[in-house]
């Protein structure tokens, strides 16, 4: 069984805290979502205004929080955060908004993941900061208008595509988040060293960064994990022999797939000779959600080149195979 707390998603509280980066400068990677930034974030400071709404999509773990609290720090405001699922009344998002001073960050996560009703009460929000509340029920309701401070809403998604057209357009920076590249998460795990007091030689650091799923938040994860086995079975010194076998017996291949991964791969390889397969088949085969699949498992490792999405469903590519130690079966025609 996969261990959930390596899972993409998975957010222990208190764990990420001390490692998310507190300044523009200080963030890693994503460059060009980083210059884009700074150059909004000084125009909104010389205009004294509030900054534009952006929109941070793609998935977990890559620092859609962390960028949306390094912008209201960088503005100098207030950061407020709430998500999609937790605001459950357009009342819940009315005392939210009329609570914002001027010019402060609101950070609404998942936020396909709206109710409509509650996402009706965001339009004039985002759009000319006024609210519309219905007051009482039936023939005596009335609708009050109420003025908001001016505020920047920063949305963040793994689902682009589940968002509705008209929220969607409201953002008028949209920013899609990317996998970072080893060199990245190999700075990041030496930073996170560092900061953690943990000495970490050049090569357990790169160790480390190449299994990490292109994914910060899982970098930061297996650098505690794999201190862990440093100072029970090594020196305390972070080497590449003791990432490795950590890693290893962690269930993080040098993919840096998990077991999930694998089971997913697996799954299409020896029961589907290697797909099509449709992801509605897959998602029972597995007992994983769709959204799950779609979100977390899909995009690593079709950004790895080792899945194809076809009209017809899922496949493993050549890479996949070479992978998992197993030969891609003869098809006719090919
Ligand atoms: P998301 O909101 O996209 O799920 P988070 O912003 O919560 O991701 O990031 C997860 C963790 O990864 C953070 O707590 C932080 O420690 C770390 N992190 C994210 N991006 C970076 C980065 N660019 N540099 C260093 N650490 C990062």
């Amino acid at each position: 069984e996969p261990d959930p707390t390596l899972r993409p998603e998975a957010r222990p509280e208190d764990a990420d805290r001390a490692l998310r980066p507190q300044g523009l400068d200080e963030f890693i990677g994503q460059a060009e979502a980083r210059a884009n930034l700074r150059v909004f974030i000084e125009s909104a400071k010389m205009r004294g205004e509030a900054m534009d709404h952006a929109l941070f999509h793609g998935p977990p773990g890559l620092g859609k929080t962390t960028l949306a609290q390094i912008m209201a720090r960088e503005l100098g405001v207030n950061f407020r955060m709430t998500s999609g699922p937790v605001l459950a009344k357009a009342g819940d998002l009315a005392a939210i908004l009329t609570n914002l001073e001027a010019r402060d960050v609101l950070f609404i996560d998942e936020i396909h993941r709206l109710n409509p009703v509650v996402e009706e009460v965001l339009y004039p929000a985002m759009e000319d900061f006024e609210l519309d509340l219905v007051i009482g029920e039936g023939p005596a309701a009335r609708t009050v208008r109420i003025e908001l401070q001016p505020f920047t809403l920063v949305g963040a998604t793994t689902r682009l595509g589940l968002l509705t057209t008209p929220l969607r357009d409201r953002f008028g920076i949209p920013t899609r988040l990317q996998f970072y590249t080893v060199e990245e998460l190999n700075e990041i795990v030496t930073r996170g060293a560092r900061l953690l007091g943990v000495p970490a030689d050049a090569a357990g650091a790169r160790e480390i960064a190449r299994r990490a799923r292109g994914t910060p938040r899982i970098a930061g994860r297996l650098l505690r994990r794999v201190l862990d086995f440093a100072l029970v079975e090594g020196d305390g010194r972070i080497t590449q022999a003791i990432a490795d076998g950590a890693l290893t017996r962690l269930g993080v291949d040098h993919l840096g797939l998990d077991g999930a991964d694998r089971r997913y791969l697996r799954l299409i390889a020896e029961n589907y000779a290697g797909g099509p397969v449709g992801i509605e088949t897959m998602s029972a085969a597995l007992s994983e959600s769709r959204d799950a699949l779609e979100e977390v498992i899909e995009p690593f490792l079709l950004q790895q080149g080792l899945i194809q999405r076809t009209p017809r469903g899922r496949m493993l590519a050549q890479k996949a195979w070479t992978h998992l130690g197993l030969a891609a079966p003869e098809k006719p025609g090919q």
